[in-house]
């Protein structure tokens, strides 16, 4: 019998490591038959914690909300007697008989998962997991390949870059393949510092060989032997596992020098930033990595032709390079069966706020904003109404319930005022004050703002003066005009995205949500 403990950062909050360490002395105590071992996030992050257990004769069966007393009672009644304790088992994962899958719910029924499949029920420190479910094939196919059909196929899939920019990844990789420089540089961004945004965490966390062999894919194609993962210094747990999980690949020639025989070399160090939120900005990223301050610079010279110590970079996010291995192995068409014609594939979410079913979810693109919070996440717990949905991080915008049937992708979400971001979606409810909300997101872009750009620092200094009045109910309407002018002079006037986009959160809410600024204005009267 094995028992699967859900150990990442958000389960460990939850009381993962109490919940193991009693499976473990139980079933010591009891001289039972069983083993238990560590997997990652399984995405069901509001049944923390959760454990999966596979014995044989029975479905395999996840328990979650376990705790010390339930974890007694399955050990006694499941793993020492034959009785698997249904009535507080979440769902069978294959299809029985005797009990509903994950898929029967519909949060199963309508997620589509092509870089979380495996996140949860593979030990992300055993590289021999990520090999049983056919790890390692993708790069083993490219090198089968020439570097030209890698990236072909990487186009041809038309995967468009999940940091948030949405850039088709192919293109960037060919445009770096055409520098001549014999030094160049893969750098994977997981610097991710959004709050509520949780999706690569959770991949490094859970399946860090995905990353790193589509990492190596990468490498192959633009003809670089280096990579590096910026990882946030807060991401401990993310950053051991990578650790272990770069030595393992070394030692069976999946990374390093002459990569399974052949003539490719391919070598990956961790760099931890320091926790600045600029730093997420591909030219602060480099500056930072290479000694300099954190500050975005202006472009071109594009990253592919001069990124890293001036050398032609290769700068993706986790997850892009999470879908590397599956396009190469499998097919651009298994890529773009999913998803719409100009947003292909799909896409992670940390589904946060007033949800029920909050967790990491991946749906395909274009899926609704409905679709998401009421069926995934099964809608707004307490009965309560929904309010609005704010997407894509500081940087994105509030949406409100008009917007619900708005499909997520990159365009759509640009053309109702909010962005795609990386995969942050922080659902409100009616109890929710959309001023208060817009002043958390505005006040978190001015304190990490770097203070280059005029604009930026002062501007946003201002919006952030002019709003908290707003909030104790002093002001008069003109400030609302105001505030409009200045978050347009501080999108135009911005260096980076940082600065150019930290008046969304604003802009929406006056776009869609005036009547609670007025209401304010109203009350201090
Ligand atoms: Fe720095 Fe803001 Fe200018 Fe970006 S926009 S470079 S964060 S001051």
């Amino acid at each position: 019998t094995l028992v699967c403990v859900g150990v990442a950062t958000c389960s460990m909050a939850s009381g993962a490591l109490k919940v193991k360490d009693a499976f473990i002395s139980e079933i010591q105590r009891k001289e039972l038959d069983a083993r238990v071992m560590e997997v990652g996030c399984m995405g069901h992050c509001y049944a923390e914690p959760l454990v999966l257990i596979k014995k044989p004769g029975f479905p395999a069966l996840l328990y979650g909300k376990l705790d010390e007393d339930l974890v007694e009672r399955l050990v006694e009644d499941f793993l020492a007697n034959d009785d698997p304790c249904f009535d507080f088992a979440l769902a069978a994962i294959e299809p029985n008989d005797s009990f509903p899958t994950l898929a029967d719910f519909p949060r199963g029924f309508y997620e589509e998962k092509l870089i979380l499949e495996q996140c949860g029920f593979i030990n992300p420190e055993d590289i021999d997991h990520y090999l049983a479910v056919e790890g390692y094939r993708g790069l083993v196919g490219a090198l089968d390949k020439s570097s030209a059909a890698v990236i072909e196929e990487v186009k041809s899939a038309r995967l468009r870059g999940r940091g948030g920019a949405g850039f088709p990844a192919g293109v960037k990789w060919e445009k770096c393949s055409q520098q001549d420089d014999k030094e160049k540089y893969v750098v994977c961004n997981a610097d991710e510092g959004d709050p509520g945004a949780f999706m690569d965490r959770a991949i490094l966390e859970s399946n860090p060989h995905l990353v790193l062999e589509g990492m190596a894919i990468c490498g192959y194609a633009v003809g670089a032997s280096k990579g590096y993962i910026y990882v946030r210094a807060e991401y401990p747990k993310a950053t051991s596992r990578l650790r272990i999980a770069i030595s393992q690949a070394k030692e069976k020639g999946l990374l390093g020098k002459n990569i399974l025989g052949s003539d490719f070399s391919f070598d990956i160090e961790i760099f931890e930033g320091s926790g600045a939120f600029v730093c997420g900005e591909g030219t602060a990223l480099i500056n930072s990595m290479a000694g300099n301050m954190g500050i975005p610079e202006t472009r071109p010279p594009r990253m592919a032709v001069s990124g890293l110590y001036g050398k032609p970079t290769v700068l993706n996010n986790v997850k892009t390079f999470a879908y590397v291995p599956g396009i190469v192995k499998n097919g651009a068409h298994w890529f773009r069966q999913k998803g719409t014609e100009q947003n292909p594939g799909t896409a992670v979410f940390a589904l946060v706020g007033k949800i029920k079913n909050s967790g990491l979810v991946e749906v395909p693109m274009g899926t609704t904003l409905r679709r998401l919070i009421y069926d995934v996440g099964e809608g707004i717990p307490n009965d309560k109404k929904f309010k609005a949905v704010q997407i894509g991080g500081p940087s994105g915008g509030c949406l409100p319930e008009d917007a619900l049937d708005i499909p997520i992708d990159f365009d759509s979400l640009h053309d109702a005022g909010a962005i795609m971001g990386s995969g942050g979606i922080v659902v409100l409810d009616e109890n929710d004050c959309m001023v208060t909300v817009a002043r958390y997101f505005l006040e978190f872009t001015q304190h990490e703002s770097c203070g280059k750009c005029t604009f930026c620092r002062l501007g946003t200094k201002h919006m952030l003066d002019i709003l908290t009045a707003i909030t104790q109910g002093k002001g008069s309407l003109s400030d609302l005009d105001l505030l409009l002018e200045l978050a347009e002079d501080v999108r135009d006037g911005s260096l980076c995205n940082l600065g150019g986009t930290a008046p969304n959160p604003v802009l929406t809410t006056l776009r869609y949500f005036r009547d609670e600024y007025e209401a304010h204005l109203e009350e201090g009267r």
